[in-house]
């Protein structure tokens, strides 16, 4: 009856899709995007707040029988990229596009509202509809649960998807534990002392320190964790000197460090700092490290991840539905998944036959529209296997 319900939906779907897509907007600045949904879930019946961290906003749908409350979630924010595909709904803000999928996020989720009013007579508990600003980096989840997205009525477990161009459509991915990675940041100035290239022995080469401690800190992740926990340091950017006859005073260096274990994770800032440390001062040099937590790993439920396999075994069938690696990208939906049990899964949006692709953040990104069906079928489904059966 449901999936009825989707597939009479599913032209609808695609154009809130496309008018999403045509119309993109940044982290924190969905204020189109929000005033589009706000309207739509109104117009649906549901209890709608809006201006949740920001852009964020909530529908409440309350069943006809009592239960659990039950939270989907949805990433509204494109990206800082111009489009590249020649189709008729490309965007229309120059620099900037949905090249992750989020629009294809936003109109399943409407559509999951939509087809889940209708059949609120059969629905025990209540959903809350999340659609969430700024998942790019700038932690539009950890913004709303501050102001209360979690609260009244208090979410007792969530979903998220995300679409995926790798996996063709039709597949499921899931993946119990860890699925991606947390991500910190850092900002390292190393200091030495200046002077004539012809004569080292007068000054302390911060470029040189940078060197040895680029080095150590990949001997970090390869001698002091377990090969089995993985871990990545990157330093991305490395600024100093400013002339090849001179010996650089300072040396500032940025990078990123991802673990799957917190324990892991929680651990490399002080591994980072005596490393660093030894070396700058050993070589007559000195340092600063600014390190930034940013997103925690992202970590599914076992029980709820069942609920996945068990959706998708009835949405594409079993054959279709397999066990993902995890990933070392991040996701803000880790937030969520601190504070409530959940699972947050990959729905196929690739299609090599019809020349879909593009990996995610590029130019060319674009998804099968088939895969906005599965998507709004596997939460519903969801919504039915989590709360329908207490
Ligand atoms: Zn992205
Ligand atoms: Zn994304």
């Amino acid at each position: 009856m449901i999936d009825e319900q989707i597939a009479a939906l599913a032209e609808e779907m695609i154009g809130l899709r496309r008018d999403f897509h045509r119309h993109p907007e940044l982290g924190f600045s969905e204020t189109r995007t929000a005033g589009i949904i706000a309207r739509y879930l109104r117009q649906l019946g549901l209890e709608v707040r809006e201006n949740i961290g920001s852009t964020g906003v909530t529908g409440l749908l309350k069943g006809e029988m009592p239960g659990k409350t039950l939270m989907l979630r949805a990433d509204m924010d494109a990206l800082p990229i111009q489009e590249h595909n020649e189709v008729a709904y490309r965007s229309v803000t120059p620099g900037v596009m949905h090249a992750c999928g989020h629009d294809g996020h936003m109109a399943i989720l409407l559509t999951v509202a939509k087809a889940l009013s209708a059949l609120r007579t059969n629905l025990a508990g209540q959903v809350k509809f999340v659609f969430q600003p700024a998942e790019e980096n700038l932690g539009g989840a950890r913004v709303m649960i501050d102001e209360g997205v979690l609260d009244e009525p208090r979410v007792d477990a969530a979903f998220g998807l995300h679409l995926i161009s790798m996996l063709p459509v039709g597949y499921i991915g899931w993946h119990s534990g860890p699925i991606m990675a947390s991500m910190d940041s850092f900002t390292l100035t190393i200091r030495g002392r200046g002077g004539h290239s012809a004569m080292p022995e007068g000054g302390v080469d911060a470029i040189l320190i940078s060197a040895q401690v680029i080095t150590a800190l990949q001997g970090l992740v390869t001698h002091e964790i377990s090969p089995v926990s993985p871990v990545v340091i990157n330093v991305g950017t490395i600024r100093g000197g400013n002339a090849a006859n001179v010996i650089a005073d300072t040396v500032v260096l940025e990078g990123t460090v991802r673990a799957l274990d917190v324990t892991v994770q929680q651990s490399i800032p002080g591994r980072m700092e005596r490393i660093i440390d030894g070396i700058s001062r050993g070589m007559g040099g000195s340092y600063e490290l600014s390190y930034v937590s940013g997103y925690p790993a992202t970590i599914n439920d076992a029980g709820m991840t069942g609920l996945v396999r068990l959706a998708g075994a009835e949405v594409v069938g079993e054959d279709h539905v397999f066990e993902v690696p995890p990933t070392m990208a991040s996701e803000d939906m880790s937030f969520y998944l601190q504070k409530v049990p959940g699972s947050y899964f990959f729905v196929g949006a690739g299609n090599p036959e019809k020349g879909i692709t593009q990996p995610h953040h590029n130019s060319l990104f674009d998804i099968d529209e088939q895969a906005l069906v599965v998507g709004a079928r596997m939460l519903c489904h969801l919504a039915g296997l989590y709360l329908n059966n207490p």
